[in-house]
């Protein structure tokens, strides 16, 4: 129950900042999930659009968007930056595909498409971020 938790820490996160904006209401907060974040898309946006309004007024009506980051990677060889579109050959998929599990594993299947080289960082698609947080301001501004 990853995805629960996950969701729960982003409504916490959303619910800060749209406080400490002075917002009164939040309509809707989108979040980028990484390619390679392993959670399950479809459970995490059903624990957030859901589960979770219902524990905070401020959330109430509250859409949620959730938007796939797409993995790039960064050769520290070549100094290369790639992402998905510039891997090819046999396996690509799968790799990507075990890696959205196992991330580690990404050193192991792929190589920089430019030098050969497997040292490289993953530099985008991992990890879970709140883009985008909207909604409208307090008639009468403080805390209740
Ligand atoms: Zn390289």
């Amino acid at each position: 129950m990853h995805e629960f938790a996950l969701a729960d820490a982003v409504m916490k996160a959303a619910c800060r900042a749209a406080r400490d904006a002075g917002m009164s209401r939040i309509t809707s907060v989108t979040v980028r999930v990484g390619e390679l974040q392993q959670i399950e898309t479809a459970l995490f946006e059903f624990s957030l659009s859901e589960v979770l309004p219902a524990g905070d007024p401020l959330l109430e009506g509250a859409r949620f968007v959730v938007e796939a980051e797409p993995v790039r990677f960064h050769c520290r060889v070549c100094d290369l930056g790639f992402g998905r579109g510039d891997l090819e050959g046999e396996g690509t998929d799968d790799a990507l595909e075990a890696m959205h599990f196992i991330p580690e594993l990404c050193h192991a299947f792929l190589r920089c498409p430019r030098c050969g080289s497997p040292d490289f960082a993953v530099v985008a698609g991992r990890g879970v971020t709140i883009s985008a947080v909207e909604g409208e301001d307090s008639p009468d501004a403080g805390p209740t």
